[in-house]
């Protein structure tokens, strides 16, 4: 029990940050009749899923996350009556399009078979990778998404293991035999923000693809914000508090509770329960590592991007990179620590499927690139010639813009260390052991203090399950 806590105390938690991790944390607690209390240093409850304005009156922004295929059904989404709360996904028929230089584009449809056909020569050869997948998907959540335990679906687990366990690259010169396949999986497997050489970079990407089939990759009607904001009401219902604009440096800044959920990087939780833990604790949590960061533009546009390759306008998600050997380099440069020279960028074009994201005839769209750790570089025109290079004319669309590089990231939310958008690097041993190896990687070598943020199993994404986990560890405590 934190030392700071009393036997009268009215609250059961609290929870220091309300990114989805927070927010689950909180309501898998409340649900179980928990009294909980959030406190988030932002004006608003959500972390790095909210959106409002960033160009001109009139267009709303995601100003962090902006798609949410593991929002949908992954074990806490699936048992929050969201719907009741305001929230609406809106899943394009395309999951990603991927557009190439002959002015035609790699489609992730929603649909297993229509992608397959797509792929032509590859069709087959795309069904054989990810039919057993889509085939076992259920049980497969269950073990991916869940802290480093014996699988509960041992066959499905190895089976899935054994597909995946080599470098992206080497996966899709393996498996494939036509450039427009193997980008597609380079493109997914970016998402790691692994160099494609990186032996984990491979199961991101099918799990990605999964995604894509099963549920989709939605976009929130209205904007991010209104997954937060439907989080927030649910627990709200719950007889929970949430105080925004309130930055926690230490304990003491909070009231009284029998436990603390640190939804925060692994150096602030020390920071504020550092005098609490085990010193080797805390030299184990200093070492853990940072992923690179992200450089980010949103746009204001006077009308839709004009792609070359038409079908781009199905997917509200796009990735603009061009061939694997390009993405290769992109991806393998930021992991070195040197700026891409055509970066990999993730767009994403909100406003084709929910008007209410911009003025009529209007558009808005979202990308961002990877960057090393805490660059500085101005990432703007390389992100914008990508763009204009598969759709000729964009530039002149341009009605305003707006950017964060890592240093306005982590200003954004302090969670995003260097402008990590991932809680931390996707190591083998930090994939698997986050942000320490421990059966149990929620619970800080001290009573009452839980880590459940992004920086533990499974990771960076909205799916909330770290803070589901965590919360799930401390309940089974008793
Ligand atoms: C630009 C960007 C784009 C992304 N795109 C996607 C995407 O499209 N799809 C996807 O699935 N994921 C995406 N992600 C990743 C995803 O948003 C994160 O993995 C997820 O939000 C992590 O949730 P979290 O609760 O662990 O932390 P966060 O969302 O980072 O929230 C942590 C919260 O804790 C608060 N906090 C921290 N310390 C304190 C303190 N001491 N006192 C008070 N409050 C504190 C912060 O202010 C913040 O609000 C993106 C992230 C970013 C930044």
């Amino acid at each position: 029990m934190p030392t700071h806590a009393r036997a009268s105390t009215r609250w059961d938690a609290a929870i220091v940050g309300s990114g989805p991790n927070g927010l689950a944390a909180a309501l898998t607690l409340a649900r179980a009749g928990r009294a909980v209390k959030v406190y988030e240093a932002a004006d608003t409850p959500g972390g790095a899923v909210r959106s409002g304005k960033a160009t001109l009156a009139g267009y709303v922004h995601d100003l962090g996350a902006a798609v949410f295929p593991m929002a949908v059904d992954t074990p806490f989404f699936r048992g929050v009556p969201l719907k009741e709360y305001g929230l609406e996904f809106i899943f394009p028929e395309a999951s990603v399009a991927h557009p190439l230089d002959d002015g035609t584009a790699a489609m992730l449809w929603r649909d297993p078979d229509r992608t397959a056909s797509d792929l032509g020569p590859d069709a087959g050869r795309y069904s054989t990778l990810m039919r057993p997948v889509l085939g076992r998907w259920n049980e497969l959540v269950d073990d991916l998404f869940a802290p480093l335990h014996l699988p509960r679906h041992p066959v499905s687990f190895l089976s899935f293991g054994l597909r995946v366990c080599l470098p992206a690259a080497v996966l899709a010169r393996a498996v494939f035999r036509t450039g427009r396949a193997r980008a597609l999986l380079a493109g997914l497997a970016a998402h790691s923000i692994l160099p494609l050489w990186h032996p984990m970079s491979a199961a991101f990407a099918v799990i990605m693809a999964a995604n894509g089939h099963l549920p989709g990759w939605p976009i929130v009607r209205g904007g991010a914000g209104g997954l937060s904001a439907a989080l927030a009401s649910c627990l709200r219902s719950l007889g929970a508090e949430i105080e925004t604009g309130r930055e926690i440096k230490d304990l003491q800044d909070m009231e009284p509770s029998r436990a603390v959920f640190f939804d925060t990087a692994p150096e602030h939780a020390l920071r504020m329960a550092g005098r609490r833990l085990p010193p080797s604790y805390g030299r184990r949590l200093q070492a853990f590592r940072h992923g690179p960061g992200a450089f980010k533009v949103d746009w204001a546009l006077s009308g839709p991007i004009p792609w070359k390759a038409s079908c781009c306008r199905e997917a509200a998600t796009v990735h603009l990179g061009g061939s694997l050997a390009e993405i290769e380099r992109s991806e393998g440069a930021v992991w070195r620590g040197e700026r891409p020279e055509k970066p990999f960028v993730l767009l994403v074009q909100p406003s084709l499927f929910d008007a209410s994201r911009a003025p009529a005839g209007r558009h808005t769209a979202w990308a961002y690139c990877h960057v090393p750790n805490g660059s500085a570089a101005d990432m703007t025109g390389p992100i914008e010639a990508q763009v204009e290079r598969f759709a000729p004319g964009f530039k002149d669309l341009i009605l305003a813009r707006s950017t964060m590089g890592p240093a306005d990231l982590e200003r954004f939310d302090m969670n995003c260390m260097g402008g990590d958008i991932a809680g931390g690097a996707n190591t083998i041993t930090q994939v698997f052991g986050r942000p320490v190896f421990s059966a149990n990687p929620y619970a800080m070598p001290a009573p009452g203090f839980y880590l459940c943020s992004a920086s533990t199993p499974p990771g960076g994404g909205v799916h909330g399950l770290c803070g589901y986990h965590a919360a799930r560890a401390f309940l089974e405590e008793g």
